[in-house]
C-alpha cells in the first residue's frame, strides 16, 4: 500500500512545490530575540516573530521557570482531572482573569486548543454562531466540530454582522466571534460596534485575544481595553505562546459558568495533557510584571508609532494599523518574494505573504514590531526598506 501513497504524496508535494507554496523553515541556532543568528551564521534583524514585548528570552521568566523545575518537577504526567492539577495551575488561571477581568480561566495546551474546544461543550443544533470571515484557524476548525448554526460576515463589516444577527433572531443562542487583531492586516475588530450590535440583538460575544492580549491598549489588556468595553464579552480565548513570553499554553477566560462548564465537556482539556510547571510558574511571573508595570507597552506603541510614521514617509502603502502588526503592501507575490529576499541580504529577517494566505493581488510583506527592538533596530530596518524599495522601484 505504502508505494502508491507514497507516490500520491510526492506528487502532491511537488505540486506544492510548483505552484510556490512550499514552506521553507529557516534554523536559528540563537534564543528568540531582536537579533537572532540563523544556521548560516547570519546575524539578523528578526521582525517577524510575534515576541511583540519582548519576552521570549525575559530572564526573569527564566528564572521563575527554573524555580518551577527545582520545586515541581518536569512534567505533570496527566490531564487536569487526573492527577495534573498543581496549585500553580490555579495561580496563573487566576492571575489570567485578574488581567481581563473576568471571572474564572481554564488553561488549554494551546489557544488552538482553547478555540477547538470552546464551541462544542456550549452550543447545539438550536443555536447560532455569528463568526467573522477572517477568524483564525483554530476558530473555524472549533466551528466545524460544533453542531450550531453558521453564519458568516465579511472582515470587520458590521452592516453585514448586523444582517447575520437579524437571519440568526430564529435561534436559541447567538455567539458572535471574533479575533481582536487580525494577524494579515494588524486591523483590530470594532469591539464598541460588535459589543452594541450584540446588545441589540441579544447575543453573546467571543474574542480571540492571541494577537491583541498584552499588545493592544494603554496597558495592553486587549481590544476590550481599546475600545473601552472591558467585562463586556461573555468568552475570551488566547495564547501564551504571543506576547505573553512565547512559550507554549493556551486558555479561555470568562463568565464563571462558561469556564465550570468547559471543565466539565471540553474535550481538549479532558484528554490531553496538564501545562508543564515551568511554564505555568514563567506565566504567573510574566502576569506579575504586567501588573505592576507598562513599560513594555509603553515601548511598544513608541515603536509602532516610530517604525510606521518613518515608512510612510519613506512613501510605502501600508495597511492602517492600531496593533504592532504593519502591513507594507506590493500587491505583487513575486516583488513580496524578492522584496524579503533582498532584506535578509540587508539583515532584516521578514516574511513575505501572497496567496492564498492573502487575498490575490495583495501581496504583503508583514513587519511585526517588538519591545525588544531598539531605536537603532527599527533605524537600521527602515534603511534596509528604503534602500530595496527604491531598487525595486516600489518607492522613489
Ligand atoms: C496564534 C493564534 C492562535 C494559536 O495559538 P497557539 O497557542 O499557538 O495554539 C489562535 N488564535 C489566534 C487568533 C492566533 O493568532
Amino acid at each position: 500500500m505504502y508505494t502508491k501513497f507514497q507516490s500520491f504524496l510526492n506528487q502532491e508535494l511537488s505540486q506544492i512545490k510548483e505552484a510556490g507554496l512550499f514552506k521553507e523553515e529557516r534554523i536559528i541556532t540563537s534564543p528568540q530575540g531582536a537579533t537572532i543568528r540563523v544556521s548560516t551564521g547570519q546575524e539578523v534583524l528578526n521582525f517577524c516573530a510575534n515576541n511583540y514585548l519582548g519576552l521570549s528570552n525575559n530572564p526573569k521568566l527564566i528564572v521563575a521557570a527554573k524555580e518551577a523545575l527545582d520545586t515541581r518537577g518536569y512534567g505533570m504526567s496527566s490531564v487536569r482531572f487526573i492527577c495534573g492539577t498543581q496549585d500553580l495551575h490555579k495561580q496563573l488561571e487566576q492571575k489570567i482573569a485578574e488581567f481581563f477581568g473576568t471571572e474564572d480561566t481554564i488553561l488549554y495546551a494551546a489557544a488552538f486548543d482553547a478555540n477547538g474546544g470552546v464551541f462544542e461543550p456550549l452550543l447545539g443544533d438550536d443555536d447560532a454562531i455569528i463568526s467573522d470571515s477572517l477568524n483564525h484557524a483554530s476558530i473555524i476548525d472549533g466551528v466545524r466540530l460544533c453542531k450550531a448554526n453558521r453564519y458568516r460576515y465579511a472582515n470587520a463589516n458590521m452592516e453585514e454582522l448586523e444582517e447575520k444577527l437579524i437571519e440568526a433572531q430564529k435561534n436559541r443562542f447567538r455567539l458572535v466571534v471574533t479575533d481582536g487583531v487580525f494577524s494579515m492586516d494588524g486591523n483590530v475588530a470594532p469591539m464598541d460596534k460588535i459589543i452594541a450590535l450584540a446588545t441589540k440583538y441579544d447575543a453573546m460575544v467571543m474574542i480571540d485575544e492571541s494577537h491583541s492580549a498584552g499588545v493592544v491598549g494603554k496597558s495592553g489588556r486587549g481590544v476590550t481595553e481599546l475600545f473601552d468595553v472591558r467585562g463586556k464579552a461573555e468568552i475570551i480565548t488566547g495564547t501564551l505562546g504571543k506576547a505573553f513570553g512565547g512559550a507554549v499554553g493556551g486558555f479561555t477566560t470568562g463568565k464563571k459558568e462558561i469556564i465550570d462548564m468547559l471543565r466539565q465537556r471540553s474535550r481538549p482539556y479532558l484528554f490531553s495533557n496538564s501545562l508543564p510547571p515551568m511554564v505555568v510558574n514563567a506565566g504567573i511571573k510574566m502576569f506579575e510584571m504586567m501588573a505592576e508595570t507598562t513599560e513594555l507597552q509603553d515601548k511598544l506603541h513608541r515603536n509602532t508609532d516610530y517604525f510606521m510614521e518613518k515608512m510612510l514617509a519613506a512613501g510605502f502603502d501600508i495597511k492602517p494599523t492600531k496593533s504592532a502588526i504593519a502591513a507594507v503592501m506590493l500587491y505583487d507575490a513575486k516583488l513580496s518574494q524578492e522584496f524579503a529576499a533582498k532584506l535578509l541580504d540587508e539583515g532584516v529577517y521578514v516574511i513575505g505573504f501572497y496567496f492564498p494566505v492573502v487575498p490575490k493581488g495583495e501581496a504583503r510583506i508583514r513587519v511585526q514590531l517588538s519591545a525588544a527592538h531598539e531605536l537603532e533596530h527599527l533605524d537600521k530596518a527602515i534603511a534596509a526598506f528604503s534602500k530595496v524599495g527604491k531598487e525595486l522601484g516600489v518607492i522613489k
